[in-house]
């Protein structure tokens, strides 16, 4: 075991981790730990933009930015966190600009921007554009950006190395906190790919920026890697998780793969058509059309594919149409995804529709935050040390649906607040001590793992998650088909207690690492499946068919989602942190249970209205 000291420790090294390492490695001793080469994370797959009301095209401004993600988050959006990022977007595109990204530029060599989703000027009134860009590979500039940044800083990198556990003072998810003590972080064990090591990093703060958690579905735009390891670490260290029923369901993935066609095509002009040629989200949303948020034109495609108006041999898909675009147009803004078109369809998107379908893409809940970045361990305390950023974080700017483009910005200003956060509170706090063998529990599962000679297999325990999730839990929702999911990922999770792998080396053991992130999604799938059976309403990503209505009354709060041992008589344990009134349900599983909880939602200007487009 080799252990080290740094001021600040941030793990994960996409867009989120490196704009907050920028921050932090100027004023206190910062390092990085990625499971992957930082230019690798999932940041760089980003299409379509990065949105900022420069009004470098048209007029715009961050007021109007603010209510479109407000009412794009269907009103679960914590406003004066989005009232932050719509201020702070303009300096973080400029940022950009000035470490060296070469955005598209207007004739007159101003930032171009383009139209997005749910982006509108005047609250509603026709499409604005106001998402930057760079071709459709936005995210790749960023993250390469951000990259030969953090090296001219010499920010120190450690790369493949996997964080297994986050240390604390106190292990909320073995009991209570003493009333007025707080709850430190105090470092994480990490393992490094290469060697098989274990190394504890004793820090005085930690960013989590470890991204998505897209692979508990089948059919998802996301990359193999996001296995939501930040969120379920928390979570069983007994902090809670916020809205994670919200799933976003992008609605141009490729057909039967799941691979992104950005929105950006729809940005440039792009229709969607059912089989019957029809532009359908003109019934569905007559003022903005194809250009409505993501889960209301994922809804209507859908529902065209159930009504029987979907296309293809099956009838299971619609079809995005770019063949009135010019094909330079096509060239000069949608390159890549064209080419992702013909490479796995072998469609010639100048001439022929693109088959599309939605496919699950972003996570809106996750670790939940102030606007600060500190991490919350209820609904109000901060747990001292513990910052998050990113796709893994629920700060929430996203509510109950993101708009697209929001996330590269989310990631540029929460990952900038959470750097320099963690570095100034640094700078005042002492190491804490870390408990004797910190890496015990690590070392034991990968022993287990290791060890057993026959067992679960992997793969198949984590297609029968991704498809259960895919059949129920997916665009649109029921009691039933939840139940349905929650039983099998239960089934799932007694399984993998038994799995085993078969590369029983130390060295390069991509084997054992995928079985560990197989135990990350499937505590991840837990917890969404519950929040989704909890709430009873529809709203943005969470559509229920069995409760199609947004109910404010009951449900205009956000959830909060906590492990806690299970009590001896069976009951939820009703008291901790003195917020008894946190439980609304309580679900048994073996030596733990899930427990719920709620957190208003923060509402500065707009009050909750019917959203239509
Ligand atoms: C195909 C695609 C296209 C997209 N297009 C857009 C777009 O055009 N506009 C937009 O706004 N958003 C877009 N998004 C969403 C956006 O790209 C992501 O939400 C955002 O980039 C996430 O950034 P992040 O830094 O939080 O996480 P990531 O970039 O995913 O980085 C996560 C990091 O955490 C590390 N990590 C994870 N687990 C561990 C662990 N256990 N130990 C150590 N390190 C760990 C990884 O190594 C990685 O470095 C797109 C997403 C996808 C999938």
């Amino acid at each position: 075991m080799q252990t080290h000291q740094y001021d600040v420790v941030i793990v994960g090294a996409g867009g989120a981790g490196m704009r907050a390492a920028l921050e932090a490695s100027g004023r206190a001793r910062t390092a990085v730990i990625s499971k992957l080469y930082p230019t690798r994370s999932h940041t760089g797959a980003a299409q379509g933009g990065m949105c900022a009301a420069l009004a470098n095209v048209e007029e715009d401004n961050w007021e109007w930015h603010t209510f479109d993600t407000v009412k794009g988050g269907d009103y679960l959006v914590d406003q004066d966190a989005a009232e932050v990022m719509a201020k702070e977007a303009i300096d973080a595109v400029l940022d950009l600009e000035h470490m060296g990204l070469p955005f598209n530029r207007t004739p007159e060599g101003r930032i171009d921007q383009r139209r997005f989703g749910g982006h509108t000027r005047n609250h509603g009134e026709a499409a604005v554009r106001r998402a930057c860009y760079a071709a459709d590979r936005t995210g790749h500039m960023i993250l390469q950006t951000l990259y030969q940044n953090c090296v001219k800083q010499n920010v120190e990198f450690y790369n493949e190395f996997y964080v297994l556990d986050l240390i604390v003072d106190h292990d909320l998810s073995a009991g209570h906190v003493p009333e007025g003590e707080e709850v430190n972080a105090t470092g994480v064990v990490a393992y490094d790919l290469a060697t098989g090591e274990i190394h504890v990093f004793q820090a005085k703060s930690i960013v989590f920026a470890t991204g998505g958690a897209g692979k508990i579905f089948k059919t998802t735009s996301n990359a193999h890697t996001l296995t939501g390891d930040g969120m379920a670490l928390a979570l069983r260290r007994g902090f809670p998780l916020e809205d994670m029923e919200f799933f976003q369901f992008h609605p141009t993935g490729l057909a039967g793969l799941g691979i992104l066609l950005s929105e950006a095509a729809r940005g440039e002009g792009a229709i969607l058509r059912n089989s019957e040629g029809e532009r359908f989200m003109e019934r569905y949303a007559p003022t903005i059309k194809d250009l409505a948020p993501r889960d209301i034109v994922a809804r209507s495609m859908a529902n065209e594919v159930r009504e029987g108006r979907g296309c293809g041999p099956n009838k299971d898909y619609v079809l995005l149409d770019l063949t009135h675009l010019e094909p330079a147009h096509i060239d000069a803004k949608l390159p890549d995804i064209t080419e992702f078109a013909r490479t796995y369809l072998g469609v010639e998107p100048y001439t022929e529709p693109v088959p599309v379908y939605p496919t699950a893409h972003y996570a809106m809940g996750g670790i939940p935050t102030n606007i600060q970045a500190e991490v919350l361990r209820n609904d109000q305390d901060v747990v001292k040390g513990l910052y998050a950023a990113g796709e893994c974080a629920c700060v929430s700017v996203h509510g109950s649906n993101r708009l697209g483009t929001n996330s590269l910005l989310d990631i540029n200003v929460f990952g900038k607040r959470a750097g320099r956060a963690a570095a100034e509170y640094a700078l005042t706090a002492e190491f804490r001590e870390l408990p004797e063998d910190p890496t015990a529990s690590v070392v034991a599962e990968l022993e287990n793992m290791r060890s057993r000679p026959d067992g679960e297999r992997v793969a198949d325990l984590r297609k029968a998650l991704q498809e259960t999730m895919d059949r129920n839990a997916q665009v649109f929702r029921t009691a039933e088909s939840l139940t349905e999911a929650l039983d099998d990922v239960r089934a799932l999770q007694k399984r993998y207690r038994n799995v085993s792998v078969q590369d029983k080396g130390r060295m390069f053991n991509t084997d054992l690492l995928e079985a560990l992130e197989l135990g990350f999604l499937l505590d991840i799938a837990e917890v969404t499946v519950v929040a989704a059976i909890n709430r009873k309403e529809s709203r943005g990503g969470h559509f229920r068919e069995d409760f199609p209505k947004r109910d404010d009354v009951n449900y205009m709060k956000h959830t909060m989602i906590y492990r806690r041992p299970l009590a001896q008589d069976g009951e939820a344990a009703e008291v901790f942190d003195g917020s008894d009134e946190y439980f609304s349900h309580a679900e048994e599983f073996d030596d733990y249970q899930v427990v719920l909880g709620s957190k208003p939602v923060t509402v500065t200007r707009y009050q909750p209205m019917e959203r239509k487009y």
